[in-house]
């Protein structure tokens, strides 16, 4: 007769059903019969998993379908965005080696490459990369890699997949912003694509992930990484993100659409100053955009007269919701300057785009003239004033 502690962590057998919905297995670690079983999963004599940081079933649903959707033979989940992408990052370089990167990028990967990678001995040109002549210039021989990404947070600038791509160095674009339904970086030529999964994938600003896409060699590579830092993504977060992406295609079509009108809105209202979305015909790189992108996506960036402004306007939104992060369902508005872009020193801001009148947003899928509706109260009132 077995005890009550015994009996509580062992009763109950395990039945796997064929759910519709695969499973979240929660669970850190497997059982095998004998040790070879496990050797042989180890050694890559057998596929199954170990230990749930190097491996999970939920999570590799999710990693298939990413490597599908983007068009690459393998991918690997990481538990956020920067963790892939320092994923991506650390199974390239080694101390003494050149990375080069465009400088209008996300705020933390701006410090990954200034603060921490020179710590390591890997120098990094932070350079404008619409400028082929700039990157010309700071080619080396001990260029490892060109990172980017199209359309640039928050500033929405874009880079020319297909021309970057033409160059020796590993090229790595952090296809954030479009999304595999909008744009395919690995199609257009790029080694490497990286999601911070936490912004569209998701799409419901309820959980984190990262993931990396490329070919077998590079994600095994990858995994290596993955092992020995640890960022690995739960089998939760996994199957939240296997959920969002369903309805990725829908949610996208109303993200953009939504966008263009609120982009048309906003060129229009004499409180804004300017706007940045790759749609409009004013955005410089809008042919590029046609070009490369099959939509044009639900960020955008515009400029108030004055930072008092965008703080006012921020202040007297009701529907649109004042918060980091992106691609939720829910329209967000922040101030990159002192919110998502506040680790980018303010003497180098300015060259950056970060002006202090800049309001970065991130159009959700509610009723369009609801969000017009919010924002013309606000940007009324800031004119009043
Ligand atoms: N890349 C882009 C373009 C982002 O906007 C962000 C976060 O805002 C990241 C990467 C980092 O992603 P995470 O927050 O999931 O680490």
């Amino acid at each position: 007769m077995k005890g009550f502690t015994t009996k509580a962590v062992h009763a109950g057998r395990y039945t796997p059903a064929k759910g519709v919905v695969p499973p979240i297995y929660q669970t850190a670690t497997y059982a095998f019969d004998t040790p070879k079983e496990m050797q042989d999963i180890f050694e890559g004599r057998s596929a199954g998993f170990v230990y749930s940081r190097v491996g999970n079933p939920t999570q590799k649903i999710f990693e298939e379908k990413m490597a599908v959707l983007e068009g690459g033979e393998s991918a690997k989940a990481f538990a956020s965005g920067m963790g892939a992408i320092s994923a991506a990052i650390l199974s390239v370089v080694r101390a003494g080696d050149h990375i080069i990167s465009d400088r209008f990028i996300y705020g933390s990967t701006y410090d990954l490459f200034t603060e921490m990678l020179p710590r390591l001995g890997v120098s990094v040109s932070m350079i404008d990369l619409s400028d082929i002549d700039e990157l010309e210039e700071s080619l080396q021989e001990n260029t490892r890699l060109i990172f980017y990404e199209t359309p640039s947070n928050p500033t929405m600038k874009l880079v020319d997949i297909k021309k970057i791509s033409e160059y020796h160095p590993i090229t790595m674009v952090d296809n954030t912003y479009m999304t595999p339904y909008l744009q395919n970086p690995l199609e257009l030529g790029s080694d490497v694509v990286i999601h911070s999964a936490t912004k569209y994938i998701s799409g419901h600003c309820d959980t984190l992930g990262g993931v990396i896409v490329s070919d077998a060699e590079f994600i095994e590579r990858t995994h290596q990484v993955l092992k020995d830092f640890g960022a690995a993504m739960s089998p939760f977060n996994a199957w939240l993100l296997l959920r969002g992406i369903k309805t990725l295609a829908l949610r996208m079509d109303r993200h953009s659409s939504n966008a263009m009108k609120v982009a048309e809105f906003l060129e229009g209202h004499p409180a804004v100053r300017r706007v940045y979305y790759p749609g409009l015909k004013s955005h410089p790189q809008h042919r590029l955009a046609e070009r490369q992108m099959r939509g044009f996506g639900g960020m955008i960036a515009f400029e108030m007269q004055s930072y008092s402004e965008a703080e006012a306007l921020m202040r007297d939104l009701e529907l649109c919701t004042l918060a980091v992060s992106l691609g939720c369902v829910e329209t967000l508005i922040q101030h990159p300057a002192s919110m998502t872009h506040r680790a980018v020193p303010e003497e180098r801001r300015e060259s950056l785009g970060l002006r202090d009148e800049l309001v970065r947003m991130s159009v959700g899928i509610e009723d369009v003239d609801d969000i017009i509706r919010d924002l013309s109260q606000a940007l009324d009132r800031s004119i009043a004033q």
